[in-house]
């Protein structure tokens, strides 16, 4: 028996769905193996084949050598069905599941001359695996009757020669096809009556006749175990071939026979049409078709593939492959299959989409791995193809679910990871937030309160530790008890309604202590999962100072005000943006209107005396754009009665809450009986003035006279006593002329006589009188170009005199006194300089004030009122006045008038 006999049945082993490995009985070398079976050992070629069959499959020995010899010693096949098998596959050692068999084959004599071995992998079969198991049966079952097939099958030969067709050989398969019958030497038809007269004896006859050669198929013979005996039907695969003698004449005929009839006896009854190997193809996982010619024509086709093509069996048999799917024309199919019946090429391709029009036009898409396989014919040319595919749709559709479903899991866990991170993330940035607030924040919990979250400000303005962390708030603050907060708490948990309260008091417990807090709180809501409230987030800041020193401020205006209303002060105040005043009640009295009604600064400034009304505007501009204090007394008539009142006003500008903004405010106080008070005073102060000026003039015509007579008649104790005298009488009328002119000032009588006159003239004047009265200081009067002033002369004259006057009192004895005049221009300048005590530069801002004295001048006396003097002539005169001095090292004054 040799399976290389047929091309189809060799093909059919290496294109197997099985891997199939035959050994020799003796030293089990492998002879044959087709490459399903090496895929399956992961094994090369080269290293099974001609081998030891245990030198690859080491690692298996242990387990299968006993039942491989087994084989071979019993005759009987060794199955091992769905077991796991350790093998080192492509070097890797793998557990996998395989159904093998190890069948005898027998030889002439009836001894094992070879071991077939069919093995099947199952691993990958686990998703299909009750279908795999149903197919893998079939196959074991297919295998069996394979193996008994083979077992039996035998190709009988003889030789027939002369015209008596005398039996010349008879091989030991053709004698075993008639056991015992006498065939050799005998004539074919003496040795086989029961041929004789059948058309098999006519065809047999006349392939010795014409020599052409018959073959049978299937062919019933009927044909008796005995000579002589009752016939049986036997069925065989025969053919007779003619012998040529060396002249090329037929001398004799070869018979190949070949007993089908075991086959048929289980076959034919069944499925008299269907082929043994359509049967086996029908039974395989796999879609087989046979493809035939440049037509494509299908030859054979399993169940499997009808079904994946959807046709039944008469639609395909014998039809060109593209009238039966003219859709796959466009497809690579067709291309292939010519292309391999062209070169001889395998072509193996996996995972191919095949795309089926359906009869509703929409478009199936499947995918299948397929193997072209290419037949020879007889003659050695390919004219066929074995397509074996199995269809994978279900695993690829699978699978690219499998994989949508991963890129969406991977993107939803991508999601889910940058989400849980900003959970994450932003939990932890409220949580910081919550304990950075620079506001009390806390989170109560559920109907009870718990303090769930409480960051350092909330417990500092509770005066608790984080110790009532877990606690109802009642119970972390009892002393809320009796006040209103866990009521408002209980309302926004069941309404549901944020709560706001500004300035709100609490009495809470800081340190044993009860204390007074003032703050503005929310209670806001937030819903849990259900919706309802689960939380409630309490955002409070604390406002004790605030309201704390809003009452202070509050308690100072009262106390203003009470003062004010005792005081009898009328207030005021302007917008500086929109100059609108308000005025008080005591203000608008004042002024003689109507206390009710607001009146309008025009219309005050309407009541104010013609001559004080641009000085009083003037401040009031000046005060309201450079912030200062003003302090100004002016007289006004009454809007009532006429009646002139004396008015002091005094404020300053206000900077309230930035820069720009201000207020611009005030008070008046009526100063009419002081400045009576005054003005009688200054009356009084004139008229005994004036009333003293009288004596004190023939006082001094007498001192003088007296003098002169005591110097006549040398008497020089009296001659001194009565020049010191004199120069006493001229100080007092100096004094009482002062106290004259300041009357006369402020009555409004001062008077400046003016005349022109030559003013170097009246320094000369005053050089040789103030030598003499301020003898005991040296007094130096610098020449001067002649100037012309037009001014009151003995006025001008006093004012010199006062400042000399004043250098000689507040300079020690014996210093220098310089009187200067200089004359630029339109002005000139005269100044009085003296080494003195000097003045400290906040006096000399005031010196000119009048009454005014510098503390502690020594025991100088004064009154304080000659440089006021000076400065109201000088000022009259339209000139100006002023002093330089440094403590200790002299001053100088000045003053200018215009030429
Ligand atoms: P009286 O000299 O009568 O006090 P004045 O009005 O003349 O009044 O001067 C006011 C004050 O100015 C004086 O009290 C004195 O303190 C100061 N004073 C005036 N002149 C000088 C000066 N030359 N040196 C130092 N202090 C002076």
């Amino acid at each position: 028996m040799n399976l290389q006999d047929s091309p189809l049945l060799q093909t059919i082993v290496d294109s197997a769905p099985i891997g199939i490995c035959i050994l020799s009985a003796e030293g089990f070398v492998a002879e044959m193996v087709n490459p399903q079976f090496l895929e399956i050992a992961g094994k090369p070629k080269a290293s099974v084949l001609g081998k030891w069959y245990w030198e690859p499959f080491a690692e298996a020995r242990a387990d299968y050598e006993k039942a491989l010899a087994d084989v071979v010693i019993t005759k009987k096949p060794y199955y091992a069905d769905e077991v796991s098998l350790r093998l080192i596959r492509h070097g890797i050692e793998e557990l996998i599941y395989v159904t093998f068999v190890y069948a005898p084959v027998f030889s002439d004599d009836g001894a094992v001359s070879k071991v077939a071995v069919w093995v099947l992998e199952n691993t990958d079969q686990v998703r299909e695996r009750e279908k795999m198991a149903a197919a893998s049966a079939a196959i074991k079952q297919e295998r069996d009757r394979l193996y008994e097939f083979f077992r039996q099958a035998s190709i009988g030969i003889s030789v027939m020669v002369g015209e008596q067709l005398t039996v010349e050989l008879v091989n030991s398969n053709y004698q075993e096809i008639l056991p015992g019958r006498q065939l050799l030497g005998r004539p074919f038809f003496e040795a086989l009556p029961e041929i004789k007269g059948t058309h098999i004896a006519e065809a047999l006859m006349q392939v010795y006749h014409t020599g052409i050669p018959v073959e049978f198929r299937d062919q019933l013979v009927p044909i008796s175990q005995h000579e002589h005996g009752a016939t049986t039907d036997r069925y065989f695969n025969f053919s007779y071939l003619p012998r040529f003698d060396g002249e090329g004449k037929v001398d004799g005929i070869v018979n190949f026979a070949y007993e089908v009839t075991s086959f048929f006896q289980s076959k034919l009854m069944a499925q008299q049409a269907t082929s043994n190997l359509e049967q086996i193809l029908n039974m395989l996982p796999a879609s087989v078709v046979v493809i035939k010619g440049d037509d494509l024509i299908v030859e054979m086709i399993n169940e499997s593939n009808l079904c994946y093509w959807k046709k039944n069996r008469d639609e395909v048999i014998g039809k060109p492959f593209l009238e039966i799917l003219p859709d796959l024309a466009d497809q690579p199919f067709a291309g292939q299959l010519r292309r391999v019946m062209q070169t001889g090429e395998v072509i193996d391709v996996k995972e191919s989409p095949v795309l089926f029009t359906e009869a509703d036009g929409t478009i199936r898409e499947t995918f299948v791995d397929y193997t072209y396989q290419p037949l020879e014919n007889l003659t050695g040319t390919w004219d066929g193809v074995l397509v074996m595919s199995f269809e994978i749709t279900d695993r690829v559709q699978a699978r690219r679910l499998l994989e949508r479903y991963a890129n969406e899991l991977s993107g939803a866990n991508d999601q889910l990871s940058v989400s849980n991170n900003k959970l994450a993330k932003s939990e932890a940035r409220f949580k910081f937030l919550i304990q950075e607030a620079p506001v009390a924040i806390g989170v109560l919990h559920g109907r009870e309160f718990i303090v769930e979250t409480a960051n350092q400000k909330v417990l500092d303005v509770w005066g608790k530790t984080s110790k009532i962390i877990g606690m109802p708030l009642s119970a972390a603050l009892p002393e809320l008890k009796g006040q209103p907060f866990l009521g408002l708490l209980d309302d926004v948990y069941t309404s549901g309604q944020a709560f706001y309260a500004n300035e709100i008091r609490a009495m809470l417990e800081h340190g044993g202590e009860l204390k007074e807090i003032f703050f503005n709180v929310v209670y806001q809501p937030v819903a849990g999962n259900d919706g309802a409230v689960a939380d409630i987030l309490v955002v409070a800041v604390d406002v004790t100072q605030q309201v704390n020193s809003r009452k202070k401020v509050e308690q100072a205006e009262l106390t203003m005000r009470l003062a004010i209303e005792a005081g009898n002060v009328g207030t005021w105040s302007v917008d500086t943006d929109t100059f609108k005043q308000t005025t008080s009640l005591r203000l608008r009295e004042m002024f003689g209107f109507n206390p009710d009604v607001e009146v309008s600064l025009e219309d005050i400034i309407g009541q104010v005396s013609p001559e004080y009304q641009p000085q009083l505007a003037a401040i009031f501009k000046d005060s309201a754009g450079t912030g200062d204090t003003y302090d100004i007394s002016f007289t006004i008539n009454r809007r009532d009665d006429g009646k002139l009142r004396w008015l002091r006003v005094l404020g300053s500008r206000n900077t309230v809450e930035s820069a720009t903004q201000f207020s611009f405010s005030g008070v008046i106080l009526d100063i009419t009986e002081g400045k009576r008070d005054e003005q009688r005073k200054g009356d009084f102060i004139g008229m005994v003035s004036h009333e003293l000026k009288t004596p004190l003039t023939s006082l001094k015509g007498y001192l003088q006279l007296l003098h002169r007579k005591a110097e006549k008649g040398g008497d020089n104790f009296a001659t001194n006593a009565l020049e010191n005298s004199v120069k006493q009488v001229r100080q007092m009328t100096t004094m009482i002329n002062g106290f004259l002119n300041i009357s006369r000032l402020e009555s409004g009588k001062i008077h400046i006589e003016r005349t022109s006159f030559e003013l170097t003239a009246l320094l000369r004047e005053l050089e040789v009188e103030h030598k003499m009265l301020y003898s005991s200081h040296d007094l130096v009067f610098h020449p001067a170009d002649e100037v012309w002033i037009n001014a009151d002369r003995e006025k001008i004259a006093q004012v010199i005199n006062n400042l000399v006057s004043n250098a000689s009192k507040y300079s020690p004895g014996d210093t220098r006194i310089d009187v200067f005049c200089e004359s630029a221009e339109e002005k000139v300048r005269i100044s009085v300089r003296d080494q003195g005590i000097g003045i400290k530069q906040e006096d000399i801002e005031r010196l000119f004030e009048r009454y005014y004295r510098v503390e502690n001048n020594g025991l100088v006396s004064g009154f304080g009122i000659g440089l006021y003097l000076s400065a109201e002539v000088i000022e009259h005169h339209g000139g100006k006045i002023w002093a330089e001095s440094e403590p200790g090292k002299g001053s100088t004054f000045f003053f200018e008038l215009p030429v």
